[in-house]
């Protein structure tokens, strides 16, 4: 069966960035179940995956517009440390903030003195990502999956 729309997949993938060093991937892990055609991977990986079928193994170089977008220095900033409620930022680490649109990470990027630099990016905003992707299995989505627009059991939402 070949990756479309309504089809629920599992994958098994590693990213790596340019340099070569591993970011992420679900070896030793219960595959990514996903339903394809509903945004729920990043766009060049979806697209990578359309047509493929269960034991494919392939790679794809996402560039960010297609990945995790592009950086936006908007979202760096700078806040006081008094902002962290006594807890000594350092570079790297995350924090969780939030506003009227819902909640974001943020990483502390600098710290001079008593101000702090965050940079409210996705950590993959800007990066060009390189996927080695298996296809491990392909089905039909459920009605239910696809007014829910996500899968159903194994590896699922519920
Ligand atoms: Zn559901």
């Amino acid at each position: 069966m070949q990756i479309s729309s309504e089809k629920v997949v599992a994958i098994h993938y590693t990213l790596k960035d340019n340099t070569g060093q591993t970011l992420d991937s679900s070896e030793g892990k219960q595959p990514l179940y996903y339903l394809h055609g509903f945004g729920n991977l990043i766009p060049g990986m979806e697209e990578g995956l359309e047509g493929k079928q269960t034991g494919d193994a392939f790679q794809v170089t996402i560039a960010p517009e297609k990945g995790y977008g592009l950086r936006n220095e908007d979202y760096v900033q700078q806040v006081p440390v008094d902002a962290f409620g006594g807890t000594i930022p350092q570079v790297g680490m995350q924090f969780q903030a939030g506003n009227d649109e819902g909640r974001y990470i943020v990483t502390v990027a600098a710290v001079d003195g008593d101000l702090v630099t965050v940079d409210a990016n996705h950590p993959l905003a800007g990066v060009e990502l390189h996927f080695s992707v298996e296809v491990i299995e392909v089905r039909e989505a459920t009605a239910d999956e696809i007014a829910h627009g996500h899968v159903h059991g194994p590896g699922g939402a519920h």
